[in-house]
């Protein structure tokens, strides 16, 4: 019969095996990433990679990414890994905090540590940060028979997941999978927690179909509010609200502007609502594997023959790409030198002139 202790021992074997093959895939990762591969296989990012290709989870996904990315900066983290010191989830606090002036002091005091006690040490070693902006999900389903609670059931606060993404890097599907929390069925309730004088802290329900609407927002806008919060979207949101209600009661005081006149290189409004409807929003670059890349994150409009190879301003030759692939395609029809002179966003006017005006915000 095999004793407890004989378990035990196999146990912290397989331990030992699951650290180390994690250590190995982080490294490989780092190098993956180092040379820029997930590009050649049509990703947008070695998130989307990960999330996509190799079929993690979106949390599973942002933690190694996050590892891999701070392997290459600082390779010392890898032995700690690998011998169990360093846990991946203290990681992405590690990440915060770690320079190459404080890695021999900062990186032991992260030894050994849960996820909230790297969260901890972080915060402490950032005493400047102003009140966390925090964006929360936490799935409820009401039980009709339950009886009224507080605020919020005790049970499902606990569960709160916090959002570890990026906001370059919001997956596609919605990311709260989690084992759904069950609270009484009691009317929406909304609780306002004052976090400092200006700061306030902001508990609502809402419906699924609120957040896919978020969602949508936060790509909608993640050309003009680049890694927007969600308070930030709200509230754009609101201020759009109560303009349209001034106008309606005519306490806007000036008249709109006539638009100007188009350019010769003017993008039809008809060619960007059909482009749009057609490809869902969504980058339209093909991934190696198949499919497409299907990022909704800083979509622009981009012409398959460029329009300054004579390429017109249809509907068929118009596509959706998110920026990294638009930059990317760009590069391949006029080189990195050519690409190189100008900024980013000099590049998207003035290289892809017939883009100009076509960029979807
Ligand atoms: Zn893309």
């Amino acid at each position: 019969m095999t004793s407890a202790r004989d378990l035990s021992a196999r146990l912290a074997e397989l331990l030992h095996y699951e650290r180390a093959a994690l250590a190995e895939f982080l490294v490989a990762l780092a190098d993956f990433d180092r040379k820029r591969l997930w590009v050649e296989l049509g990703h947008a990012s070695l998130f989307y990679f990960l999330h996509r290709e190799l079929g993690l989870s979106s949390g599973a996904a942002f933690y190694r990414k996050t590892a891999a990315g701070l392997i290459q900066r600082f390779p010392e983290i890898v032995d700690p890994l690998r011998d169990g010191r360093l846990c991946m989830t203290s990681v992405v606090e590690l990440a915060k905090v770690l320079t190459p002036e404080n890695r021999d002091d900062i990186l032991p005091r992260f030894f050994h540590l849960s996820k909230s006690g790297a969260k901890a040490v972080s915060a402490a070693l950032r005493p400047n940060d102003a009140a966390p902006h925090r964006a929360v999900v936490t799935a409820v389903r009401p039980t009709p028979a339950a009886p009224a609670p507080a605020l919020a059931a005790p049970a499902a606060r606990d569960r709160i997941l916090e959002s570890p993404f990026h906001p370059d890097e919001t997956p596609h599907a919605n990311p709260v999978q989690e084992p759904i929390p069950t609270v009484p069925a009691s009317p929406p309730r909304t609780a306002v927690e004052p976090l400092t004088a200006d700061l306030r802290r902001l508990h609502v329900t809402v419906s699924r179909r609120l957040m896919e609407k978020l969602a949508a927002a936060r790509a909608a806008l993640s050309h003009s509010h680049p890694g927007a919060s969600e308070g930030e979207i709200l509230e754009a949101g609101l201020d759009l609200l109560l303009e349209r209600h001034a106008k309606r009661k005519g306490l806007v005081e000036k008249p709109r502007r006539e638009p100007p006149p188009a350019k010769p290189d003017h993008v039809s409004a008809q060619v960007k609502r059909a482009v749009w409807q057609r490809d869902g929003g969504r980058c339209q670059s093909p991934i190696e594997g198949g499919g497409v890349c299907g990022s909704t994150h800083q979509v622009e409009l981009d012409h398959v023959v460029p329009r300054g190879r004579g390429g017109p301003a249809t509907i068929e030759n118009t596509r959706c790409l998110c920026r990294f692939h638009n930059q990317l395609a760009a590069r391949r029809v006029y080189g990195d030198e050519w690409m190189d002179r100008f900024t980013v966003r000099r590049a998207k006017r003035r290289v892809l002139s017939g883009m100009k005006g076509a960029r979807l915000e």
